[in-house]
């Protein structure tokens, strides 16, 4: 499967070495005429702002929102999670919304509150999480599902086609997330 990995900014190679390792075929997404030839993708860790900004800066913004809309299998960590959802909390983010869910930005508080723990995520096993400066998931509407919760908040959540995740498991080789994101 030609997976994207959408290139603007944050931990990009992290995620290509992840699909390769699980077989998928991974493509940076730059591009309108990327993102068009992908069949998934992936929204990588980083600072929500900027990659919001870049990604209404290269008009990928609304033909992105359009494919996820659709359809394509998505996956979101940490930035690439709030920028998938429908209401945030703490900065101006420039958003796709589409997961009903409230994502309060850095709420766990600054750097130095950045942690790791092992989470057991429903239909990929237990993964080793790593949260840094991470969002909390502080509400989800009624079609998410919750998938793995972690000091009583919702950390992996699910809405269809769409799976956001407030950790790195790029960061810690955990590749359950990546393999769901093929099925
Ligand atoms: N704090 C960042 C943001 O609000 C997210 C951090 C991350 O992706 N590790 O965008």
């Amino acid at each position: 499967m030609r997976v994207g990995v959408l290139a603007l900014q944050g931990d990009v190679r992290e995620h290509v070495r992840l699909l390769k390792e699980i077989g998928a075929d991974p493509v940076a997404v730059k591009t309108r005429e990327a993102l068009d030839d992908v069949e998934g993708i992936v929204l990588p860790g980083g600072e929500s702002t900027t990659i919001g900004f870049l990604l209404e800066k290269f008009e990928l913004m609304d033909p992105l929102r359009k494919r996820i809309e659709d359809g394509m299998p998505t996956l979101g960590t940490c930035a690439g999670a709030i920028l998938l959802a429908s209401r945030i909390d703490g900065g101006d983010v420039p958003k796709l919304g589409v997961l009903d869910a409230t994502m309060h930005r850095n709420a766990y508080g600054t750097q130095i509150e950045s942690f790791e723990d092992d989470v057991d995520v429903e239909g990929a096993g237990t993964m080793h999480a790593v949260f840094i400066r991470a969002p909390i998931v502080e509400g989800v509407g009624e079609g998410v599902e919750v998938l793995a919760t972690c000091r009583e908040r919702p950390v992996v959540v699910r809405q269809g086609n769409v799976i956001a995740a407030t950790f790195h498991p790029e960061l810690a080789d955990e590749t359950g997330l990546h393999r769901m994101l093929l099925t």
